[in-house]
């Protein structure tokens, strides 16, 4: 590891065993990652899943109570915040409200040995970087929230932070905001190419930010992968879940041919990939993405369809969301570009390939949710 101007230039950060307890329950355990200079990294997972716990422990706002972590060959675990050169922005901002733009932005680097002229440069640069030139001068209370979060990002990047750590750093603010911050964010991570840790509950901002997610759930890695591999190949149907596959529906594997496996029940009987180990009568959760349930005309669709009846049908931007239930009260989610009415019987074409048959073997946990049908629905 080598440091210039501060910023502690790594090859690896490496998190081994990481554990966190708070009385007998563990907030974290077992986590192990390594992260890449400049990669993106996003952790994703529901409330309480130990998103923050994780963040906190790289941050050295909260001792680990197991494992460790390295910057390349150095324990870092074991020192303060301020000496891990890493920088934070939170969801709160967490600006000194009596200081301009500029002072808040400079605050960092004045508590440096800088001189004057370096720590001017530095801040005009920061300021123009997340595009704040109109209101260096202004104090946080006159900006919008959206700007007020530029400025908390200034802040962290202005140090030249080895790393930047990121809580929810949008949850504040409203959606469009939210979209024109997350290119803003990834902008600047192209520009700077600045290592990020960047902590969610939304899976799309996640998918659309990060290079690599870690998804966990109770404390417990699920999987760690690029947006792609978790997009098609959730590891299991809690990350399938999170992943928008909507449609998880408890049946029951069939026999196995080639590459596919059947799965049946509640009317159903169709083709599955296998995700996993899985054997013939062994429970499984069958997904499906909503966008995966194609409605189709054809007078003979072939082999993997179900026919339901079309019961709530939503315009959303070119798609509509639909909401249709079979016979048999099985609940499905589809998207499409074609607007069906409410009535409607559909035939659903699912390719095999698309629908995945996961073992539901995971014991804790609610079942995949399925309401009951609405009246009228058989
Ligand atoms: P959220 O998205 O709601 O912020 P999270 O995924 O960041 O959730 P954490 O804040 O990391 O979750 O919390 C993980 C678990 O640890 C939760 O069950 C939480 O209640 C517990 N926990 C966190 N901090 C403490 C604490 N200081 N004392 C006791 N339990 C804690």
């Amino acid at each position: 590891m080598t440091e210039r101007h501060g910023r502690r230039e790594f090859g690896t950060l490496r998190l081994a065993g990481v554990g966190r307890r708070f009385g007998r329950h563990d907030a974290l355990a077992d986590l192990d990652l390594e992260i890449h200079r400049g990669e993106f990294i996003a952790l994703l997972g529901p409330s309480g899943c130990g998103k923050s716990t994780a963040l906190n422990c790289l941050a050295g706002l909260l001792p680990l109570t197991s494992g460790s972590i390295r910057l390349d060959d150095e324990r870092i675990d074991v020192l303060p915040p301020e000496r891990r050169g890493f920088g934070m922005v939170f969801q709160n901002y967490a600006l000194f409200p009596h200081m301009s733009v500029r002072r808040n932005i400079a605050f960092g680097l004045r508590m440096r040995r800088m001189s004057k002229a370096e720590v001017r440069r530095r801040t005009e640069e920061a300021i123009r970087l997340v595009r704040l030139e109109e209101h260096a001068d202004k104090l946080p209370g006159q900006l919008s929230g959206g700007q007020q979060q530029r400025v908390a990002i200034a802040r962290a990047v202005v140090l030249e932070p080895s790393l930047v750590l990121m809580d929810e750093p949008l949850s504040n603010l409203d959606a469009k905001l939210r979209l024109e911050m997350r290119t803003e964010i990834r902008r600047l991570h192209q520009t700077l190419g600045l290592t990020t840790v960047y902590v969610t509950h939304d899976q799309e901002e996640a998918l659309s930010l990060a290079d690599r997610l870690v998804v966990l759930r109770d404390g417990r890695v699920q999987q760690v992968g690029t947006p792609e591999d978790l997009h098609t190949r959730p590891a299991n149907w809690h990350v399938a879940d999170f992943m928008g596959y909507r449609n998880l529906l408890r049946l029951t594997a069939g026999e196995r041919t080639g590459g596919a496996i059947r799965v049946e029940g509640r009317g159903l009987r169709l083709e599955a990939t296998p995700v996993g180990d899985i054997r013939s009568g062994q429970p499984v959760v069958a997904g499906v993405r909503p966008e995966d349930l194609v409605i189709t005309d054809s007078a003979d669709p072939g082999g993997n369809v179900v026919r339901a009846t079309v019961d709530v049908v939503e315009y959303q931007g070119r798609e509509h969301a639909v909401e249709a239930w079979t016979d048999d009260g099985v609940r499905l989610h589809i998207r499409s570009g074609r607007r069906p009415a409410s009535g409607d019987e559909v035939t659903l074409r699912v390719d095999r390939a698309r629908l995945l048959a996961f073992p539901d073997d995971l014991g804790s946990g609610p079942a995949p949710a399925e309401p009951e049908p609405p009246e009228g629905a058989r």
